[in-house]
């Protein structure tokens, strides 16, 4: 398919100046941007013609090859310079937007390797310790953080006022040097802009031109009910700051949750144990237990065994995803009484002695079962 022409891709004249071609662009890239043409083929080819000639247009040597040359000035076939990093609409599009165009960062998770360029931030964690009952209704806490924050001097673009963006002297703004060996000639990455072309001139003094400074900073988190050990939250936009203006990275708070006294979790299920009375349990009885909202009374009937769970509904954790409360399960076990006085023995001698087999079915049939073993 024949390329067709910048200009005409631009929609602007011959001679348009620099901020007409920028002012162009800027219009045509947003409205055929990815984003808001989801899964559009056609779209997605013109954004990147866009970034193509935009490329092409915004930068005078570039522009000045083309307008000579035409197209042949960019065929790769023609140049000896940066393999492959020639067509890449995302870059510019974060130079003509400074700061504010982190949705690449966002679509493609940075990674871009142009040392001149914007550059997202490191995601970041951060490992929260929380009370039991802290992860269960939920909180707010505050978190303080050391890491690289935009520089204040800058305002993270790494530039001041007197800065200059240069054609790398080193390579001439190829990217590379090639260095003759014997017969062999060898190409590598200049190691002056790190094969990006250009430099910088009179970066920012305070960060030297990363747009960054290390700085503890204070960040409010908002936990939500329900979560649980291992749970992960993302703080979006408070990992490290982009470089040179590019956009920060995620912070990701890792919760561990202290095991409490009373209650164990199980999901959103709470369990807990509830000694009772040999007494109690041979009689029945109220019985107050503990939930996360307070004392609440039970019933526990006459005959409970040691284990029998009774079941609080919606006395439980809420579901971190919204999807209800979880219950209380009360396990009761059964104490058995200890540092009985002499009279307190008589009584339950007494007991005993008025006990017939029914009164202990379950003794009755294992034992029964027992016998039958040794026939
Ligand atoms: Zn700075
Ligand atoms: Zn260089």
């Amino acid at each position: 398919m024949a390329k067709r022409d910048y200009y005409e891709v631009l929609h602007v004249s011959r001679d348009a100046d620099d901020e007409e071609i920028k002012k162009a662009y800027r219009k045509l890239a947003l409205k055929y941007h990815p984003d808001k043409n989801p899964g559009d083929k056609s779209a997605e080819e013109k954004f990147k013609e866009i970034g193509e000639a935009y490329e092409a247009l915004s930068d005078p040597q570039k522009r000045a090859a083309y307008d000579q040359y035409g197209h042949a000035a960019f065929d790769p076939r023609m140049r000896a310079g940066r393999a492959g990093g020639f067509h890449d609409p995302f870059e510019i599009f974060r130079e003509a937007f400074g700061g504010s165009g982190s949705i690449f960062d966002d679509l493609f998770g940075g990674g871009r390797t142009d040392p001149t360029g914007p550059q997202r931030g490191a995601d970041l964690r951060y490992d929260l310790e929380l009370s039991f009952e802290e992860a269960a209704r939920g909180c707010e806490k505050e978190i303080s953080v050391t890491k690289l924050d935009q520089c204040d001097v800058c305002g993270g673009t790494g530039r001041t006022a007197e800065s200059k963006t240069k054609t790398c002297p080193t390579c001439g703004g190829r990217g590379q040097i090639v260095t003759a060996r014997g017969i062999f000639s060898i190409a590598q990455t200049c190691p002056r802009c790190e094969g990006a072309g250009r430099t910088i001139e009179n970066p920012c003094r305070q960060c030297r031109g990363t747009g960054r400074r290390e700085r503890s900073s204070k960040i409010k988190l908002r936990i939500p009910p329900g979560v649980d050990t291992g749970a992960r939250l993302r703080s979006s936009s408070n990992g490290e700051a982009g470089a040179r203006g590019g956009s920060p990275g995620d912070l990701y708070v890792v919760l561990h949750v202290k095991p409490h006294e009373i209650f164990a979790r199980d999901g959103d299920d709470l369990i807990c144990e509830v000694p009772i009375s040999f007494v109690q349990a041979a009689l029945g009885a109220e019985i107050q237990v503990p939930t996360l909202d307070g004392p609440a009374q039970i019933k526990i009937p006459a005959g409970t065994q040691a284990g029998n769970v009774f079941r609080l509904k919606g006395k439980g954790v809420k579901n971190v995803q919204g999807y209800g409360w979880g219950d209380l399960h009360v396990r009761v076990t059964v104490e058995v009484p200890t540092k009985l006085s002499a009279a307190q023995k008589a009584k339950l001698q007494e007991f005993a002695d008025a006990c017939d087999e029914n009164v202990n079915p379950i003794s009755q049939s294992f034992f029964e079962k027992a016998k039958n073993l040794f026939r």
